[in-house]
């Protein structure tokens, strides 16, 4: 059974029914969910083991922090070295954390930046095609140009991870020879975050890891990229998993439902109206007049898609000035009706208006002209027309969706103050359950979910719908001490601030003197 898995030579105290219940959950099957309360020292990150005897398929584990994966990597680690299994790990890590070239962008963020060195790559790589005398580039044989970091013209990691082909006159692009390899020379060991960009070979770790995803038997992703509404449709398509077959296991689940919430929530700032604004001068300008003035057939929904937007985005730029100014500083409910009849003044078909404009928002997308730096899976930059768009239609759902709630917030700093609009989800179940009720199994698993009941009913949204577990404290009574403090916190938000870590070392520091 599962101990064939388990790296340890014995077992901890109640470590065995903590196993036993992953396996008979997984092995199971039939969208089955188990909920883990298991205090620090129980070897919760065990449970792979259990989950790995019994998959019937790729296990995927849901991080909230990049620190978290290493646990895992290590947990892998000792499998390799001390059982006779070689599981392949992958990890989905966001730019920001792998790019090489991540220090070199300013004023952009990494998704903007390498949405556009990507661009200009392509580009590279057809003129190369254009100029020489074969029909295949491929970068291993390139002697590609020394830039100055921060004056790029193309990115080098990107290159390296391509070849391109011309075919019937257009230039295609597939995986590199050498990108291939060094996927192969992954699977020989696992390895960290920390370790992924030498064991590249100056290929693009964001690129190796997405392909490496799709081959092993385990991928560590973060919770958005399951629960978030931007990805969760294409996960499962974009990594070739057949949904009824993958295993999740979700770590540290106390925080699943808030960190849902969050995901599923969209707000509306005036910066996202600037830049959708922009789009859409660029999208005109890209069309040109005589376009534009094209047959009335051919061009309708182009200008009216333009008339549309032209007539959205003031609006909503003064409704939000109107708010910053006149309301206290503050969260009050929206009043869907009065935004509605502001906002639509004059429009007879809000769901045609809306369908227009987003004709256009997917032109935008497709011509490359999107401003902002929310990317999708793909890698390319989300136009801030479609957020703007995804938003008015939330403020729809919101009415007739019990789990939402549109609201205005006002805040200030250094004497200016900003409105915002948001779009809130309030109970995370639905966002949850789109995914447990279609896979093989749940496991979530976290050493402060207390009670379980209470936590399914906010994570699952009805009783009785999962197993649950809860472990003992396996450190004898006479070894607990439980001290309090004033300002020390471990909140994710803070974890990293460096006054509180100090706080925290130097509680452990005296109590260890
Ligand atoms: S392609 Fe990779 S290395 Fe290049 S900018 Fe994008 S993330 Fe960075």
């Amino acid at each position: 059974m599962y101990l064939d898995y388990f790296p340890y030579p014995s077992l901890r105290l109640h470590q065995d029914r903590m196993l036993d219940a992953v396996y008979d959950t997984v092995s199971s099957g039939d969208h089955g969910i188990i909920m883990i309360d298991a205090p620090t020292g129980t070897g919760k990150t065990s449970s792979i083991s259990a989950a790995l005897a019994a998959r019937p398929g790729k296990i995927v584990v849901a991080v909230r922090t990049v620190s978290q994966i290493d646990i895992y990597i290590d947990e892998i680690s000792r499998i390799w070295s001390k059982t006779r299994h070689k599981p392949e790990i992958a990890y989905m890590v966001g730019k920001q954390k792998i790019c090489p070239l991540e220090r070199e962008f300013r004023g952009e963020s990494v998704y903007a930046g390498c949405a556009r060195l990507r661009e200009w790559s392509r580009n590279y790589v057809s003129s190369r095609i254009a100029k020489g005398s074969s029909s295949i580039y491929d970068p291993a044989s390139d002697s590609m140009p020394e830039e100055e970091p921060g004056y790029r013209t193309f990115c080098p990691h990107y290159l390296k991870s391509r070849e391109g082909f011309e075919l019937n006159g257009a230039v295609h692009f597939r995986r590199s020879g050498r990108a291939l390899d060094v996927v192969e020379s992954l699977k020989k060991r696992p390895i960290s975050p920390s370790q992924l960009a030498e064991s590249c070979q100056g290929i693009c770790p964001y690129e190796i890891m997405s392909l490496y995803a799709k081959d092993a038997d385990i991928v560590i992703m973060n919770y958005s990229h399951l629960f978030s509404p931007d990805f969760q449709d294409i996960i499962f398509q974009w990594l070739e998993m057949d949904s009824e077959k993958v295993t999740l296991i979700i770590d540290e689940a106390h925080n699943l439902g808030d960190a849902v919430r969050d995901m599923n929530s969209r707000i509306l700032s005036m910066r996202m109206i600037d830049l959708a604004e922009t789009e859409v001068e660029k999208f005109e300008g890209t069309l040109g007049q005589a376009r534009l003035d094209e047959s009335r057939e051919r061009a309708s929904w182009r200008r009216e898609g333009i008339r549309i937007i032209r007539l959205l985005l003031p609006r909503l730029k003064k409704f939000l000035e109107s708010k910053q100014q006149r309301m206290a500083e503050g969260e009050a409910l929206l009043d869907a009706d009065l935004f509605r009849s502001f906002i639509y003044a004059d429009l007879d078909d809000i769901e045609e208006a809306l369908s227009n404009f987003s004709d256009v928002a997917v032109a935008v997308a497709d011509l490359n002209l999107a401003e902002g730096d929310r990317e999708n899976l793909q890698g390319e930059i989300q136009p801030s027309l479609a957020l703007v768009l995804l938003f008015l239609n939330d403020i729809e759902r919101a009415e007739k969706d019990d789990s939402y709630q549109s609201k205005i917030a006002v805040s200030g700093s250094g004497g200016k103050r900003q409105a915002r609009l948001e779009v809130n989800n309030i109970d995370p179940a639905a966002n949850i359950r789109r995914i447990t009720d279609n896979i093989n199994a749940t496991i979530m698993l976290s050493g402060t979910f207390s009670p379980l009941e209470a936590y399914e009913l906010y994570l699952l949204g009805v009783e009785n719908r999962a197993k649950k577990l809860s472990l003992p404290n396996p450190f004898p009574r006479e070894n607990r001490l439980i001290l309090g403090t004033r300002k020390a916190t471990t909140q994710l938000e803070v974890r990293e601030d460096a006054d509180n870590r100090e706080e925290i070392s130097g509680h452990i520091r005296s109590l260890i003197e």
